[in-house]
């Protein structure tokens, strides 16, 4: 039985943010080669996990795109993959109601299901989509993180993979944005105060 080793605690460190990005980001949280370092070992324990099963990925647009991309490349079995479209409407960086944009194109009926989510928050989204998806009839059904913000749970939910827990912090890059910019960014960071202060437009 293979072992994932825990998921590190993630503290803001005193990290350069690159110049191209210094005027908006005010500190980086996850630099890009340790993020590929946890997602290697997050790649193994889930191939050594589902190696050998009809399996379907399903990942939550579209905060999941670097992260899905990294991880899939990695897992060394033949899978299938499907997307579902899910956005909480809220206003800036809190989470409102939650509305479904996609949904699945593939049957996950007796099948091993593992949803892909970039961020585990309150739990709301997760809590739906598992929810949701139990009921087509999964062989089995898991959830894998990229990052956990453990403070910030509504209601009990706990995922199954998790790449990093971080602090109650909004952070952005690498899929995860702020008004739909900001997901280009190969790192995970904060964003300086200005930023949430101005008008956007998306
Ligand atoms: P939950 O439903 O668990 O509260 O939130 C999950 C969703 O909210 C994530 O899939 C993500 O879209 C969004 N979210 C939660 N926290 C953050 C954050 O710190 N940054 C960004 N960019 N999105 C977040
Ligand atoms: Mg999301």
């Amino acid at each position: 039985m293979m072992i994932l080793p825990p998921a590190s605690r993630i503290e803001v460190a005193d990290l350069p943010v690159p110049p191209p990005h210094a005027g908006e980001v005010d500190a980086v949280l996850i630099p890009a080669d340790q993020l590929q370092e946890r997602i290697h070992e997050l790649a193994r324990k889930i191939t050594a996990d589902y190696a050998g099963r009809d399996t379907v990925i399903v990942a939550l647009l579209s905060g999941t795109v670097m992260f899905l991309a990294d991880l899939m490349r990695r897992l060394e079995f033949p899978l299938r993959l499907d997307f579902m479209g899910v956005s909480s409407y809220g206003s800036g960086t809190e989470s409102g109601q939650l509305v479904y944009t996609k949904e699945l194109k593939l049957s996950i009926r007796g099948r091993h299901v593992l949803v892909v989510d970039d961020i585990l928050d309150t739990g709301k989204t997760l809590r739906s989509v598992t929810a949701k998806l139990s009921e087509l009839g999964p062989a089995s059904l898991k959830t894998c993180v990229l990052l956990d913000k453990p403070e910030r749970r509504t209601g009990q939910f706990e995922a199954d993979y998790i790449g990093f827990e971080i602090p109650n912090l909004f952070v952005v890059g690498y899929g995860l944005d702020y008004d739909e910019r900001y997901r280009n960014l190969p790192f995970v960071g904060v964003l300086k105060p200005h930023v949430y202060s101005e008008p956007t437009c998306v």
